[in-house]
């Protein structure tokens, strides 16, 4: 049996046939911007400090992913994980790992000019930056703070750096940014980012979320189609992607549409996500973790770890049932799970 089939055999499959190969880790729960879709004004606790996963303990566990349990992909996220001072380092262990994984970022984008470079030397693929609004006004409104330039800066340095597709996150919000795609688009074609649109899915600390609000894929869809002339670029190409990808004028630039509230594909999902405090969930909407900080602190070895972590992702419901009359949000919120 070769390496790879033995991985493959023993990897994180549940029981709907799907087999997680794409690792999220949250590497805080902290942040400095308070988009309005995801954390409260003020008043949300962060976790314990003896509660978070040092830096051995995260490279710990993303190496029994990689080694153990086929993980391929490993995506830094949180909170703002350019906030952890051992990203670099996290980042140069696992891009050392004998199975080297695709490693990237999920950021806010604040910071990302001092850093690139560094996190390019490192190891690290590719950045998606989230930006919803290129207007100061509202980025003020949307995110609490006053930081777009510094936003702005990051993601000319991710691209300086070769942190590329440099690709672009945004969520609308209605009537504060739900009118911006086509003009959030145009900035990024201009700069040869990727955009993707998420639809604001349930998982803001403050339960704000309501379906009558959120501004759905076809909605944004019907902003830009005839401006930018998009058609559905090659289906067969998506593969367990989220983005329903389209051509803009032809191609070869593509703008991409991730409508998880309205046309879910949780058939295909193949994630799985390891909480800043060392829990593993096995879908965003969870409503159960496994914990392995408690097993690895108390001196599990990597088979019994990595043996906990397949029976913890066998669990995973086929579905995340937002769109079930009887859906319950989970009790994290996004910014602690790690989106
Ligand atoms: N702080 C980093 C950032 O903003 O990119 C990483 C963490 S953030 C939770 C990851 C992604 O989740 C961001 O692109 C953000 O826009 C998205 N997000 C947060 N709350 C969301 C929600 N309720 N619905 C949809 N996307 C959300
Ligand atoms: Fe922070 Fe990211 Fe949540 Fe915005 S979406 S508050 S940047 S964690």
């Amino acid at each position: 049996m070769t390496a790879t089939e033995e991985v493959t055999q023993t990897g994180l499959a549940d029981r709907y046939g799907r087999v997680a190969t794409d690792l999220r880790v949250s590497l805080t729960d902290r942040c400095n911007l308070r988009c309005s879709y995801c954390m409260p004004e003020e008043g949300l606790d962060w976790l314990a400090k003896p509660e978070l996963l040092t830096d051995d303990e995260v490279v710990r566990l993303v190496s029994i992913a990689v080694t153990h349990l086929g993980v391929r992909e490993i995506r830094f996220t949180g909170g703002e994980p350019l906030l952890r001072r051992g990203l670099v380092d996290i980042v140069t262990r696992t891009t050392a790992l004998s199975l080297r994984p695709e490693v990237s970022l999920t950021t806010n984008g604040i910071g990302l000019a001092r850093q690139a470079q560094a996190l390019k030397d490192a190891g690290l693929g590719r950045v998606n930056v989230s930006l919803d609004t290129i207007r100061p006004d509202t980025f003020v409104q949307l995110a609490r703070r006053d930081r777009l330039k510094d936003v702005l800066a990051g993601l000319e340095a991710a691209q300086a750096a070769g942190l590329t597709p440099v690709k672009v996150n945004a969520v609308l919000m209605r009537g504060v940014n739900e009118l911006q795609a086509g003009e959030l688009l145009e900035y990024c074609l201009d700069r040869s980012y990727e955009l993707r649109f998420i639809e604001q899915m349930p998982l803001d600390a403050q339960h704000g979320w309501s379906r009558d609000t959120m501004v759905t894929a076809d909605e944004i869809l019907e902003q830009l189609v005839d401006q930018f002339g998009l058609v559905p670029a090659d289906a067969s190409t998506r593969g367990s992607a989220p983005a329903e990808s389209f051509l803009v004028h032809g191609g070869p630039q593509t703008v991409g549409i991730i409508a998880s509230v309205t046309r879910p594909f949780c058939g295909d999902c193949d994630r799985v996500r390891l909480t800043a405090d060392g829990q593993v969930r096995d879908c965003l909407f969870a409503r159960t973790e496994s914990d392995l900080r408690t097993a690895l602190r108390g001196g599990a070895d990597d088979d019994e770890l990595a043996d906990r972590w397949r029976r913890a992702q066998a669990k995973k419901l086929p579905g995340h049932g937002i769109n079930d009359p009887s859906f319950l949000q989970p009790t994290r919120p996004m910014s602690a799970i790690g989106g």
